[in-house]
């Protein structure tokens, strides 16, 4: 066999793999192992990518919270103070950031 071939061999096999272990991932997603695989395979995984990133999970919802959180002692509060009530303590004030927290 030609080394060109050999390549060839190994690129589809990698291939084929690299879309078998990326379409495990939708598992968890409404679109299923199954059509991700399938799309991944003859769309290639980019655009399977964008299918699995535009589904919807299928058992756990996430959503993110507005949260605060402190720098200095890296708590997160739910609620907004004007200063850290921690640090505030520690005759320190730090003022709180708004984050987002990701809620499972
Ligand atoms: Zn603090």
């Amino acid at each position: 066999m030609e080394d060109k071939h050999v390549i060839l061999i190994v690129v589809i096999v990698l291939y084929t793999i690299i879309v078998y272990l990326f379409s495990r991932l939708g598992k968890t997603k409404e679109i299923g192992q199954k059509r991700l695989f399938i799309i991944s395979f003859f769309l290639t995984p980019v655009m399977g990518l964008a299918f699995y990133l535009s589904s919807t999970h299928r058992k756990i919802n996430t959503y993110t919270e507005e949260s605060y959180k402190c720098e200095e002692c890296g708590y997160v509060f739910s609620e907004h103070y004007p200063h850290c009530p921690f640090c505030e303590k520690d005759e320190k004030k730090v003022k709180l950031i708004k984050v987002n927290k990701l809620m499972t």
